[in-house]
């Protein structure tokens, strides 16, 4: 599985993203050091972009190499006691709130913090809101939708907007014709890591 044609989709998307994000600035807070969305979730990853993961994982130190795979297994023991259905967890790739696999991250990771459509037309709005993050200036808590009125007040330039970049839309298949590349098998991130590395 070539990795030569992902890295150029992944450079598009990169400036794609951050034209979406410049554009939202009033009401996105992401910053270094702000990691809730790393630290509870299951994170869907396509064959290549778990590949490319690894490819910046062999690159980290080993000791550091050692430390994630011990999280790994301590995540693989809470897995197989859990009741739940999708285990939720931190991704064992954030250190001190910060991925350490940043410029290697999937693409869920590139595009969690901004608003986006999902399959039915509808608006998703990221978790982080709830949490006085980002559009949390312009949420209704009680309707949980987003407020016409919040944003006329504040008299914001940009009205807050979702983007069609939902993963499954990013990964589709009109994305492997247009770039040439197959996204192939895809798994939450730790049954990956648990295959990877041969964890019991
Ligand atoms: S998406 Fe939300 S939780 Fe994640 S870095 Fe941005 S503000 Fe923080
Ligand atoms: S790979 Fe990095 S950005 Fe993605 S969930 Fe893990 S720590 Fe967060």
């Amino acid at each position: 599985m070539s990795l030569y044609n992902y890295i150029t989709y992944i450079e598009y998307l990169n400036k794609k993203l951050s034209g979406f994000f410049e554009n939202q600035k009033e009401y996105i807070c992401c910053k270094k050091g702000c990691a809730k969305c790393c630290k509870h979730g299951n994170y869907p990853f396509s064959e290549i972009e778990f590949r490319y993961l690894m490819f910046g994982f062999k690159k980290l130190d080993i000791n550091k190499q050692n430390e994630i795979k011990n999280k790994i297994i301590n995540l693989n023991e809470e897995k197989i006691t859990s009741s739940e259905k999708y285990l939720m967890y931190e991704c064992p790739f954030l250190f001190n709130d910060e991925c350490v696999l940043y410029d290697y991250r999937g693409i869920i990771c590139r595009t969690f913090g901004l608003m986006y459509f999902r399959k039915d037309g509808s608006t998703k709005i990221p978790f982080c809101a709830f949490d006085g993050l980002n559009y949390a200036n312009v949420l209704d808590t009680e309707t949980k939708t987003i407020s016409e009125g919040k944003f006329e007040e504040h008299g914001y330039k940009q009205e807050p907007l979702a983007f069609n970049v939902h993963y499954n839309f990013l990964t589709d298949k009109d994305h492997e014709f247009g770039y040439g590349i197959e996204f192939g098998e895809r798994k939450t991130l730790l049954d990956w890591l648990i295959e990877e590395f041969h964890i019991q």
